[in-house]
């Protein structure tokens, strides 16, 4: 999903720093100064416009989140809702998923979330999913032991891709649902802003939760 430029975009993340962070060094083991209050630490990988960060945000107070995102505009758009609401738990990052061992300490995300992420269906393009084995080290490494890595798509390859690639990790599964919206396990999803228009014309969502191995 690549937005248009807006002129806006700019100037407003340039006015806020306090609330968004640029390709941020030096910040890890340090997020928590960030917040008004010292809590477990949520990060979403592609937030587009983030209705979602915003809606976990507000539904639990008693977490931080981080969006990131790649594309300055998208990540423009949550900074102007974050500016109205003033979410004391939540902060931006303009930067990119391939680069989180930089940004976050080992051991510093206590849940991390995909959102319909982009699929790049070629093969030649398989190292820039966001479930392929490099970007799972990572998670692995800036997550907490036990942490739980949160997935949905509406793509059916991308899912089986992740379900593959996680398998060959040597991850755990505590959900697979490949019906969401039907799905009598599942309560209190929050529905990206994606998730909300392909489901508004009767796609299926997939989800999955899993977990590193703990076993060394
Ligand atoms: N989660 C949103 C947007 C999905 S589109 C929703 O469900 O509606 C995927 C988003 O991931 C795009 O906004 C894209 O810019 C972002 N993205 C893709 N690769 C990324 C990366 N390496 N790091 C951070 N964001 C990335």
């Amino acid at each position: 999903m690549r937005l248009r430029n807006k002129s806006w975009a700019k100037p407003l993340i340039a006015a806020h720093p306090d609330m968004i962070s640029i390709t941020p060094k030096g910040m890890q083991g340090k997020w928590q100064e960030k917040f008004a209050t010292e809590q477990p630490l949520m990060l979403e990988v592609g937030s587009g416009k983030g209705q979602f960060i915003i809606g976990m945000a507000q539904a639990y107070p008693e977490r931080n989140f981080i969006a990131l995102e790649l594309q300055e505009v998208a990540i423009a758009y949550i900074l102007r809702k974050q500016v109205e609401l003033q979410l004391p738990n939540l902060h931006l990052i303009l930067g990119d998923g391939a680069d989180l061992s930089e940004y976050f300490a080992p051991e510093e995300v206590a849940g991390l979330f995909l959102n319909f992420s982009d699929p790049w269906p070629k093969t030649r393009h398989e190292k820039r999913r966001l479930t392929y084995k490099s970007f799972l080290a990572q998670y692995e490494n800036i997550m907490q032991k036990g942490a739980t890595l949160q997935f949905k798509t509406d793509n059916q390859g991308l899912f089986e891709y992740s379900l593959v690639s996680m398998n060959n990790y040597g991850m755990h599964y505590d959900l697979v649902s490949l019906d969401l919206h039907k799905d009598a396990r599942v309560e209190g999803n929050i529905e990206t802003e994606y998730e909300q228009k392909f489901s508004a014309k009767g796609g299926r969502i997939y989800e999955l939760k899993a977990r590193f191995s703990t076993a060394d």
